[in-house]
């Protein structure tokens, strides 16, 4: 039976339209489904949208909106991002829909009754995060995710045990039970939870949520924290309460990935993983925690105008170019920076003049002797690829594939195939030609459309055709 894996997509909350920084992660994780796709594995990767939170009920009212309007308005947005990003999940799961909150519930009901109780509380509260914060984490009384004036709310909620599972996520954690990647994540969950873990808020008054949102089971005056609800939809994507989805690749199965942001790393490897324990339910098994992306050197925001469209850069430069910055450029275990300077620098530089004048020279050489190579479908991935892929290594993959890109073109250089002609000519450019099919194969996961072009153009009668990349 082939190998399962589950992998997940953290979903972005719809309130505004997609940016640039939304594509990374969204690109990493199709990078890592075709990956263990094309390896022969099972998999099934859901991604989706985040619809409940009270951020969503603010921007429809500063839109005149209704809520479920804004949502799908975004909701399609952003599943359209995905089609433009030529991205390969099985699901696009939405909160606002029914079955998300039957899940959502189920879970709630799991829970242990002694993790969840009801208190009076007093907290200072971000919506923009919507979160809450002590004292000491504020930037001169303000958020220091938003830089919003934070206010002291007040009211009864229910709560959610956090501190019973102290040393149970801390050991979980230590031992790679639940992985963390990069390390330097993983050390800062530790340190997030020998600190002390408190008990969190895990529903709002239907008020302050404007009765938006999934109620609590059998308390019409609580809709839960939009966080608790958000978590589920790694299951409710899978079908959850019911399903065979579910079984398959929840219950029976191992391999469950998720995908996220280093901002809410918190939510996932802490707040998720005890109350999925407290359910009784089973844990994922590693978390891959991506950094954020500046563009130009600053903080992606609407009031400093550099809000990146993604869908701009695929309509000028094509979908592959796009990826290719993303997965190489940007440090998977870190943050990085997008500029259009440095977006043309590797465009022309490393697919225009790289990769695709080495194809077009092969192609025309072997075009020329009438070169013919078999279909081929046991392709392997090279170890440096697969290896690093298995680490999330993004970046240092792709350098290893131009390192043969570049290895195969001095070769070129050296066994000076133009000067010769007919058989001898032949003899030399079938290995080379079958390298660059290598090649192809390798970068299917991150540049899918141009591996299958090369694929396509270097099986059977090689022809030389147009350029890959043109030029800017
Ligand atoms: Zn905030």
């Amino acid at each position: 039976m082939a190998k399962r894996v589950y992998l997940t997509t953290a979903i972005p909350y719809v309130n505004a339209a997609p940016h640039v920084g939304h594509a990374l992660e969204l690109v990493q994780s199709d990078c890592l489904a075709r990956f263990h796709r094309a390896l022969g594995h099972d998999v099934f990767w859901s991604w989706g949208a985040d619809e409940n939170s009270l951020k969503n009920v603010q921007a429809a009212e500063a839109e005149g909106i209704p809520t479920q309007k804004l949502v799908d308005k975004y909701a399609k947005q952003f599943a359209d991002l995905g089609k433009a990003l030529n991205l390969t999940f099985d699901v696009f799961n939405r909160t606002s829909e029914k079955h998300h909150f039957a899940g959502a519930q189920k879970l709630w009901s799991l829970c242990k009754k002694e993790d969840i109780y009801k208190k009076i509380y007093r907290g200072l509260y971000c919506v923009g995060c919507e979160l809450f914060y002590t004292k000491d984490e504020l930037v001169d009384s303000k958020c220091p995710e938003h830089g919003d004036v934070i206010e002291e709310v007040e009211e009864e909620n229910y709560f959610f045990a956090l501190s019973n599972y102290q040393r149970y996520l801390e050991r979980l954690i230590l031992t790679d039970q639940l992985r963390i990647t990069p390390i330097s994540r993983k050390n800062e969950v530790l340190s997030f939870i020998k600190g002390g873990l408190e008990d969190f808020s895990i529903s709002r008054s239907v008020e302050r949520a404007r009765g938006w949102g999934v109620n609590v089971p059998d308390d019409p005056n609580q809709v839960m924290y939009v966080w608790f609800d958000a978590l589920t939809t790694y299951l409710t994507a899978l079908g959850y309460p019911g399903g065979d989805l579910y079984k398959k690749y929840w219950i029976d199965n191992p391999n469950r990935i998720h995908v996220i942001g280093k901002g809410i790393i918190r939510f996932h490897a802490v707040y998720w993983i005890a109350m999925l324990a407290s359910a009784g339910l089973p844990l994922p098994k590693e978390e891959f925690v991506h950094g954020y992306i500046t563009v130009e050197g600053q903080k992606i925001s609407k009031s400093l105008g550099n809000v990146i469209d993604p869908f701009d850069l695929v309509e000028k430069f094509g979908v592959d170019p796009v990826r290719y910055y993303l997965l190489r450029e940007i440090p998977a275990w870190g943050d990085g920076d997008f500029s259009i300077e440095r977006f043309r620098d590797l465009y022309n530089g490393e697919l225009a003049n790289g990769l695709g004048n080495l194809v077009a020279r092969v192609a025309r050489l072997a075009s020329d002797v009438e070169l013919t190579l078999p279909a081929k479908k046991n392709f392997k991935f090279k170890k440096e690829v697969s290896d690093n892929l298995k680490i999330y290594r993004f970046d240092q993959a792709l350098l290893a594939i131009w390192d043969e890109t570049g290895a195969l073109d001095r070769r070129i250089n050296e066994e000076k195939p133009w000067e010769l002609e007919g058989r001898t000519l032949k003899k030399v450019i079938g290995p080379i030609a079958g390298v660059i099919r290598e090649i192809a194969f390798n970068l299917s996961p991150f540049l899918p459309a141009t591996s299958a072009k090369i694929l396509d153009q270097f099986t059977g009668k090689i022809s030389a055709e147009k350029p890959l990349f043109p030029r800017f």
